[in-house]
């Protein structure tokens, strides 16, 4: 198991542009910062130390919920698939709670508890992200509040149960809890919520509760920082086998892609090997593909402060689409400049060939995975089959990022032939509206 985390910022191409004061549009104050996040965690987010150390105790969490988690390579799969490429996957679905989100979530926990903080709150899009803070803060001895986005809520059942079985409290948001939730409400009583209205609620809730501090489960420079373990183990493990030519995985806002990517892009960076990396995204809310690199708030309800990033916009409507930890307006700053400078290439599917792929993985390899993996196992068929036309054989790494045993619902949907693709209605970016 790595004993530290590869730190990007050092290394990137250009610097990042400073996150900007929603209130003065100034480069905001570190001093601002504190009262939403921990400490250590805000100064992690600034730190242009290539590799921070993983705590004793950290390791041995991580330990306990899994880590270091398999590398599997898909033999059946490329059997099915009859190419000559050869598909590695690295499992985070293997850690307790089923997903990578575990990895920053025990971090972030971990520092919150030595500042003697009582309470995290969080938004959760799927559930995974507050299942896995929800048993952070149980590990660790601090309550947790989530704020989970009303169409996951209502898909799936089963991970607010999960969350409550860690002992934290859910809210479907938007909920009546704050006033960014009452404004939603009023506009659509049966508003289906996502992560940006969700990340407003949390932080609304900790700026009036002095012991309370929020958790983002991803976009942040220290929370795909914390993921990289993904990547050092990945490292270490494919060297026992071959080096990987392409390496996949799905985005949200990039954290278990930067997770398993981000180690592998610095060879690229210091030109010691040439990687291709492949992010992949909904078509439901393309970020990457159809969103504009600019300064955008994080959350619908703009209390975060406004970040550099490839964005649709804060007021997107994204449409209620099964991989609910996809249902994002932006993408994380780092990775943004990796995309602009292209060294990380994007691609979009809709959300019926990505289950289509996710039963052929199923089939073949036994796991079912989450509908958000499942656009990184979309990405890799595509790719295995383009080899096999060409008859070439490629070296395919992708990150399955979670299992998807709580998503039954969007598999039977789609089994029953229920489920649709959605096209954007409207991109606020592209008409200036940010
Ligand atoms: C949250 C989540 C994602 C998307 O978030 P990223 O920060 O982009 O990784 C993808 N897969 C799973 C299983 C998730 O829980």
């Amino acid at each position: 198991m790595p004993r530290v985390w590869y730190n990007i910022l050092p290394d990137l191409p250009e610097a990042l542009a400073p996150p900007l004061d929603p209130e003065t549009e100034e480069p905001i104050k570190p001093e601002k910062l504190l009262r939403i996040f921990a400490g250590e965690l805000v100064k992690q987010e600034m730190s242009k130390e290539r590799y921070v150390e993983i705590p004793g105790e950290i390791r041995e969490l991580y330990a306990k919920i899994g880590r270091p988690t398999p590398l599997f390579r898909a033999t059946n799969l490329e059997k099915k698939l009859g190419t000559p490429a050869r598909i590695y996957f690295k499992y985070e679905g293997a850690t307790t709670t089923g997903s990578h989100k575990i990895n920053t979530a025990l971090a972030q926990a971990y520092y919150a508890k030595k500042q003697g903080i009582e309470r995290l709150v969080t938004e959760t899009g799927a559930g995974q992200w507050g299942t896995a803070l929800s048993l952070a803060g149980a590990l660790l001895g601090l309550k947790v509040r989530v704020y989970m986005a009303r169409a996951s809520f209502q898909q799936k059942p089963y991970r607010r149960v999960l969350m409550n079985v860690y002992g934290a409290e859910v809210y479907p948001s938007p909920s009546n809890r704050t006033e960014v939730g009452k404004r939603f409400l009023k506009e659509d009583p049966n508003h289906p919520g996502g992560l940006g209205i969700a990340i407003s609620e949390a932080i609304e809730d900790v700026l009036r509760n002095e012991s309370a501090r929020y958790s983002l489960g991803s976009v942040l420079n220290h929370v795909l920082m914390h993921q990289t373990v993904i990547g050092l183990e990945a490292k270490e493990q494919m060297k026992e086998f071959e080096e990987p030519d392409v390496i996949i995985g799905c985005v949200g806002g990039g954290s278990n892609f930067a997770g398993l990517a981000y180690p592998f892009v610095k060879d690229v960076l210091d030109g010691k090997a040439e990687y291709e990396f492949i992010a992949v995204e909904p078509k439901a809310a393309p970020s990457m593909t159809s969103g504009i690199y600019t300064y955008d708030y994080g959350d619908s309800g703009k209390l975060t402060p406004k970040m550099k990033m490839h964005t649709l916009g804060h007021t997107y409507y994204v449409p209620p689409i099964h991989a609910g930890g996809l249902r994002y307006h932006g993408l994380a700053p780092t990775l943004s400049v990796l995309l602009n400078h292209g060294i990380v290439k994007p691609v979009a599917y809709h959300q019926t060939e990505v289950f289509e792929a996710a039963l052929t993985f199923a089939r073949s390899e036994g796991i079912v995975p989450a509908p958000e993996s499942a656009h990184a196992i979309k990405a890799a068929i595509d790719l295995a089959l383009q080899a096999k036309e060409k008859g070439e054989e490629r070296v395919i790494l992708f990150n399955l990022s979670g299992h998807g045993l709580l998503d039954l619902k969007g598999y039977d949907d789609f089994l029953e032939g229920k489920l649709q693709d959605y096209e954007p209605e409207e991109i606020p970016a592209l008409n200036g509206m940010i």
